[in-house]
């Protein structure tokens, strides 16, 4: 349990809600700040505005998923402005207090090392990683199927990287039926990948693979899909980018042959933002425990 923990949340989207649920489940008091508009129906916890001495008291700090960007601002799809993170906010958060967050772009990283605050970013983990490709490639599937005309099963889709979202994407693809190649760039990868029943190649060999190919998911984040492997695809090819943004294809050149070619970030928060944020708000919620047990220990 979290009984006597000061968790306060600032900004954030629906999976916020799923986090906010399972801290008041656990007693922790919690306060909401950037959250005018959420109609609060939970037991132990309560809206405020930001200020020093509320960090000051914070065991824990949750930021959204997408964190903190570089102008200090928090976005929250609960209030009309976001919430503005200055630096002297930093200097007033306790020693042994915790800031969690998604991802943490450079100046929220920056501030918490200038100021001494450990920050965790949930995204980086393996296991949140590997549990969110579920709705990742869930969500890529519902792209494909909308923006084709031709069916999952019989086709031959091409997955770039063979990480937690490129394996997740080619079992799910080929458990639709897909002929799936798999771009890799390790032996271990090639093994594996042949094991798994798909037909792996090495990325350097991307362009002539690419000739007879339907559907390219690809997960690399950098510039993969270039000019030359796009111009190889058949003219009906269909391209999805997980990758984070830039993402790694040559949209320029899609365009210009006609291709079709989308980036398609934030697909959890989009197509299954309940289990998003179960998956944050399990995980988040662990570590918390682990922290503040700890802390118990030591003091
Ligand atoms: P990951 O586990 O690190 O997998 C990335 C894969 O790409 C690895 O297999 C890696 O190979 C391979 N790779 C990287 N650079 C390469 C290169 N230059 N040539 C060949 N292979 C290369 O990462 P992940 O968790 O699967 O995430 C992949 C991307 O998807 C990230 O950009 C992430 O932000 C994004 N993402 C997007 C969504 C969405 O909704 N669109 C959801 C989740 C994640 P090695 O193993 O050899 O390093």
């Amino acid at each position: 349990m979290l009984t006597g923990l000061n968790a306060v949340m600032i900004g954030g989207d629906a999976r916020q809600l799923e986090v906010i649920h399972k801290l008041a489940e656990l007693d922790a008091s919690v306060t909401l700040v950037g959250f005018d508009n959420l109609h609060n129906q939970y037991g132990g916890v309560r809206k405020a505005e930001l200020s020093e001495s509320l960090l000051h008291e914070a065991d824990a700090i949750l930021l959204p998923v997408v964190g903190m960007d570089d102008d200090g601002k928090v976005e929250s799809v609960f209030a009309a402005e976001p919430v503005q993170l200055e630096e002297k906010y930093f200097l007033s958060i306790h020693a042994q207090a915790v800031i969690y967050t998604g991802i943490a772009k450079p100046k929220l990283r920056q501030l918490c090392q200038d100021h001494q605050v450990r920050l965790v970013e949930l995204l980086e983990r393996d296991d949140v990683a590997i549990y969110n490709s579920i709705p990742t490639a869930e969500g890529a599937l519902m792209i494909a199927i909308q923006n084709t005309d031709f069916t999952i099963h019989g086709s031959c889709a091409m997955v770039l990287g063979f990480g937690r979202t490129g394996i997740t994407m080619a079992r799910s693809l080929h458990g639709l039926g897909a002929k799936v190649k798999v771009g890799v760039r390790r032996e271990d990868h090639f093994a594996r990948a042949t094991e798994m029943g798909f037909e792996p190649f090495y990325t350097q060999m991307v362009s002539e693979e690419a000739k007879q190919v339907d559907l390219l998911f690809n997960t690399i984040p950098s510039m993969i899909v270039t000019a030359q492997v796009i111009a190889n695809l058949p003219h009906h090819a269909f391209i999805i980018d997980l990758a984070s943004k830039p993402g790694g294809t040559d949209f320029r050149y899609a365009e210009r042959r006609g291709i079709k070619a989308m980036l398609a970030p934030g697909l959890p928060g989009i197509v299954a933002p309940k289990t998003a944020g179960r998956i944050i708000a399990s995980c988040a919620s662990r570590l918390i425990m682990e922290d503040f047990t700890k802390r118990g220990d030591e003091e």
